[in-house]
This record gives structure tokens, C-alpha cells and sequence, in this order.
């Protein structure tokens, strides 16, 4: 299978593109990331890469925080990406995976005096949570806050948090965790945003709860407002809700939107997959497919 990667300013194989193991991210976590679906279309024989520019936004504003400077814009890094996976000739669903690091070979725990690259790869990917309903479990590690670390920035150093949460919850034969912040209120999953289904309302932690700010997040807020007319409301989330809510769901590019079926033991309304999150679920992926006109400004194709 062709993989593909941009390393060191250049296109080449996968298989290609080393590092040195004295490589500072490497050590530290230095570096931020991010993570973009390619949708393929059948009927037109087409990718499309959802919310490119939104992707780099992040990853431009994590690369701020991190004092990790690259020559590139945002434009410079769309037009990479599509190159990238265009080279790759793949026709599936694909997930490319861009990282901006500090690239000295040094040891040293910092951030400045460090030189700083950025590379990216594009491999087949399919689905993430590999069930059509998720059961899951509150997690006993918390989502440090901004006085911690970063919330808000896809920080590589940062995800052994999420590490330690996801095979906790798999440990305990959950599919996925839930993992609350240090004020014991619901944040996110351990790589995926939350949503409950309370009155006939969405409801999902607000961006001041410790939650990455997810683009799938802000892509269903969108579509359920405009697409369905449902009101969505951003505010803390108590655990006790996550008991009581009629339909739970996960989103996230890699993940999609996942239903969730159980939380601690517990049926989310009767278990199946409610009425709320199968709509979106099905509008979703004719946005990132590119079936839905309305929204083909968030779709870049790559062929
Ligand atoms: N939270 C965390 C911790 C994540 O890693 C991700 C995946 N990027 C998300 C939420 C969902 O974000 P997005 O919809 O932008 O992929």
C-alpha cells in the first residue's frame, strides 16, 4: 500500500521518513499535531479533505504556545496536504497525520533554543471506535486544566493523559472512556468530544470545561442547528447527566459520530441509537463526503 509522507521539505516514502533518536519531541512531547480525514467518494472517485483550514488553524495556534516556528502558512500547508495525499494515489478513506516538532538533535527539556520542523503523512484509515455503540466508563484520570498544561492544543506530550485514560477503560472491557475534568465535570473522551440528548436539546461541555475544541464539535453544532433546528447548549455537564441523557454520542474526525450505548453499566436512554444522533450521524457523512452542496466549502478535493 502506497504511503506516503512530507519530511524534511521533501515528498518520499513512508518507509523513508526517519529521525534521529536524539530528536527533542521525541523525549518531551515537544510538538503539536493534528489529524485530518481524506473522505473518499465513490461516484465521483474523489477524496475530500474536511476542514483543512480549520486543521491548520489549530495546528498554527498550537505551534504559537509551543514556541515552535515553521515557514509555512496556512495556505502553504492546504496545498501540502493535498499534494501529499494526491501522491499517495490512494482511493479510500484516508487520515493524515501533520506535525510541527522541535527538530534539534538535543536533550533538554524546553522550548526555546531548539530549531523546529514540520512533516506529515497520509496512510488508509478506516473506522476508529471499531462498534456502532460505544460502552463506556467514567475514567478516574482527570483532563488537566490550562493552569496544568494546554487544553486546548493538540500537544503531543499531552496525550499520555489520554493514553492512560483509553486503556484504563479498556483494561475495565469499556470501548472508550469518559474522562471528566479537575472539577469533576464531564470534558470529553479520551480522543473525542461528548454530546447528550437532554429535552430534546444538545447539550456539550462548554470550551471552559478543559475539552480540546473539537471541529467535528463545532461541524454538528452547525449542522444541528441550521440542518435539524435544535437547540444546542454549551455549559458544564454534571456526571449524574450522563445517566440521565435520552441519547449520548461521541464526535471526533477520527471517531465520527459515535453513539454511545452505555455509561458505567448503564443503558443511555434504551440503549440503541437515538433518533438526535442517527440524523446527524447521517447528515455528517454527506457533509464529508462531499453529497452535501451547502456545505462543500468545508471539503477540499485532492484529485
Ligand atoms: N478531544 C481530543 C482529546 C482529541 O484528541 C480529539 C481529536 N482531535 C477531539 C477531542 C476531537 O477533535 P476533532 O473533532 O477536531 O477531531
Amino acid at each position: 500500500m502506497p504511503q506516503y509522507a512530507y519530511f524534511q521539505k521533501q515528498f518520499m516514502p513512508l518507509a523513508e521518513a526517519n529521525t534521529n533518536i536524539m530528536t527533542n519531541f521525541l523525549h518531551y512531547g515537544t510538538a503539536v499535531f493534528e489529524g485530518i480525514r481524506g473522505n473518499w467518494n465513490e461516484e465521483q472517485n474523489q477524496i475530500y479533505l474536511f476542514r483543512l483550514k480549520e486543521h491548520y488553524e489549530r495546528l498554527l495556534n498550537g505551534c504559537k504556545v509551543m514556541k515552535i516556528q515553521i515557514p509555512y502558512s496556512n495556505d502553504d500547508l492546504c496545498k501540502l496536504t493535498v499534494e501529499l495525499t494526491a501522491r499517495s494515489g490512494l482511493k479510500e478513506n484516508v487520515y493524515v497525520r501533520p506535525v510541527a516538532y522541535k527538530s534539534t538533535e538535543a536533550m533538554g527539556v524546553r522550548l526555546h533554543n531548539l530549531e523546529s520542523d514540520f512533516f506529515a503523512l497520509v496512510i488508509p484509515w478506516g473506522r476508529y471506535l471499531d462498534t456502532d455503540a460505544c460502552r463506556v466508563g467514567v475514567s478516574s484520570w482527570r483532563r488537566p486544566g490550562s493552569n496544568c498544561s494546554v487544553p486546548q492544543a493538540k500537544i503531543t506530550g499531552q496525550y499520555v493523559n489520554s493514553a492512560f485514560a483509553k486503556t484504563e477503560a479498556h483494561d475495565a472491557g469499556f470501548d472508550e472512556a469518559i474522562v471528566l475534568n479537575e472539577s469533576g465535570r464531564v470534558a470529553e473522551g479520551s480522543g473525542e468530544n461528548i454530546f447528550l440528548v437532554i429535552d430534546g436539546k444538545l447539550i456539550t461541555p462548554s470550551v471552559y470545561e478543559n475539552i480540546l475544541v473539537g471541529i467535528t464539535r463545532a461541524t454538528v453544532i452547525e449542522l444541528a442547528k441550521n440542518e435539524l433546528g435544535i437547540e444546542v447548549i454549551e455549559r458544564p455537564v454534571e456526571r449524574t447527566e450522563l445517566y440521565l441523557a435520552r441519547e449520548a454520542f461521541f464526535t471526533g474526525t477520527a471517531a465520527h459520530v459515535s453513539p454511545i450505548a452505555e455509561v458505567d453499566h448503564r443503558l443511555v436512554g434504551d440503549g440503541k441509537v437515538g433518533p438526535i444522533t442517527k440524523e446527524l450521524q447521517t447528515l455528517y457523512h454527506d457533509v464529508i463526503e462531499g453529497k452535501n452542496p451547502k456545505y462543500m466549502h468545508w471539503c477540499t478535493p485532492v484529485y
